[in-house]
């Protein structure tokens, strides 16, 4: 089935292609409206959606291979804007690693939940930034699957370093290429990193961002993710805030 004009013409405003390696490019869609309301919180977001493509594809090629892209079957990231992003001068960025037990089901094992939650609200009071959902980031790089092995070997008495280890994988192999690739397509101008690692900053600026700082964001401890928050404390390069 071919796509009709019509439908090429609503949509391909909202796409644009960028150039992200030389076989590569990113179809980055959006902004589309996004409203989202979460316990007394409520604000609207700006939505952004992206997949990588063949970078000889156009617009209407990409359209029209999307019914039979499977694109369920791999995931997709995502970033949600706030306010002018491309010109207001101070803005926030988070680099959120998707957590699946912890953003979807509320898990207490991490904070990862209380982190997504907070600095949509920390990005709504500033005014202005963005949040990008990183969905090939589960378990720091493991995936999901893989995760469930490592909680395992974590009720055996193992920190979350040690797990992954013990499962064959590298602590930590998040890229964070295609995020970089799209703000750098939304905005020109340098960001204020949300993290408690100064090591995430550092590797974010090795590969290109473009920030002045960051700002921590502590205060989703419990007593199920203390020993969790402690590792990342001690093993991972994390800085806690004494306030
Ligand atoms: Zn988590």
């Amino acid at each position: 089935m071919t796509i009709t004009t019509k439908v090429v013409d609503i949509v391909k405003d909202k796409m644009t292609i960028v150039k992200h390696s030389e076989t590569e490019n990113i179809c980055l869609v959006g902004p589309v409206k996004l409203p989202v309301k979460q316990g007394e919180f409520s604000a609207t977001f700006q939505w952004y959606n992206w997949v990588k493509v063949d970078s000889n594809l156009s617009k209407e090629e990409i359209i029209d291979g999307l019914a039979t892209a499977n694109l369920a079957f791999s995931q997709q990231s995502s970033v949600l804007v706030y306010g002018d992003f491309a010109n207001e001068e101070d803005v926030l960025i988070r680099m959120h690693s998707i957590c699946h037990t912890g953003d979807i089901f509320g898990s207490q094992r991490c904070d990862c939940g209380y982190q997504l939650h907070e600095s949509m609200k920390m990005i709504a009071e500033h005014g202005c930034g963005a949040i990008f959902y990183l969905a090939d980031h589960e378990g720091r790089g493991i995936g999901l699957f893989s995760k469930s092995l490592a909680y395992l070997l974590q009720e055996e008495g193992l920190d979350t370093v040690e797990a992954n280890h013990a499962l064959g994988f590298q602590d930590d192999t998040r890229s964070y290429e295609e995020a970089i690739t799209v703000l750098t397509a939304l905005r020109s101008k340098p960001v204020t990193l949300i993290t408690n690692n100064p090591k995430k900053l550092a590797a974010l600026q090795m590969h290109g961002l473009t920030a002045d700082g960051h700002i921590p964001l502590w205060g989703g401890v419990t007593e199920t993710n203390r020993f969790y928050l402690d590792t990342k404390v001690e093993k991972s390069g994390h800085i806690r805030d004494m306030k």
